[in-house]
């Protein structure tokens, strides 16, 4: 069936991320030495974790979560890498599995109806050609059985983060999203927003507090990789 192997190798491209090893045949995006080598967050029981500390006073969330610790030169930095500036989005399917497996049977997964993504600017998901995000959440919600509103947020102009992260007027800050108005009617629920990695938290402040603001909604969060 070299079809099959052809198809296959479309969607996985047979050299590790992490290191540049050739891939086995049964391997996927990793190698098995790198696989074991990810620095994954032990998962956490019930919701009060490091993570959720800090939004303490900037941000009301009910879960926080990330799969895995995030630092420069580890698998985790080169497989982010390559699904944000390599095009390697596979990549974040990938990261999905994962998710799923090591926080396996979290009471998120229980609280959660929906996901919402941090969106792009449209004009930088039209460079890139996809959100990194994209793969992760249709897993997620296939696994889960909820909605991916994938066009719930809409950021309004190009703006980093960064350069704003010494202004602290909220109100300011949360003019970076809004609410997509065809969201405006739906019954009160538990949107689970995602990202890919937590730094300053930022980005995430802002847009929560754009939903918790204008909706009735909670919110969890839940990430690819955090930088402790
Ligand atoms: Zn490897």
């Amino acid at each position: 069936m070299q079809w099959i192997k052809n198809v296959f190798q479309l969607f996985y491209p047979n050299l590790c991320y992490g290191c540049d090893a050739p891939l086995l045949k049964q391997e996927n995006v990793l190698c098995e030495d790198c696989l074991f080598a990810l620095n994954f967050i032990p998962k956490p029981i019930g919701n009060d974790t490091e993570m959720k500390r800090r939004f303490y006073g900037k941000l009301l969330t009910e879960y926080c979560l990330a799969t895995f610790y995030y630092s420069e030169n580890e698998i985790v930095q080169k497989l982010l890498h390559n699904l944000k500036y390599k095009k390697q989005k596979s990549i974040s399917e990938f990261i999905g599995v994962l998710t799923l497996q090591s926080l396996q049977h979290h009471d998120l997964f229980n609280w959660a109806n929906c996901i919402v993504p941090i969106p792009l600017h449209s004009s930088k998901e039209r460079k890139r050609g996809y959100n990194q995000l994209d793969g992760f959440a249709k897993y997620l919600s296939k696994e889960l059985n909820i909605p991916y509103y994938k066009d719930f947020l809409i950021k309004k102009k190009k703006t980093s983060t960064q350069t704003h992260k010494n202004i602290i007027d909220r109100a300011y800050k949360e003019q970076n999203f809004h609410i997509n108005p065809k969201y405006k009617d739906i019954n009160t629920t538990n949107i689970l927003l995602i990202d890919d990695v937590m730094t300053t938290g930022s980005t995430l402040e802002m847009a929560g507090n754009c939903i918790l603001k204008n909706s009735p909604h909670k919110i969890s969060i839940l990430t690819m990789a955090y930088t402790c």
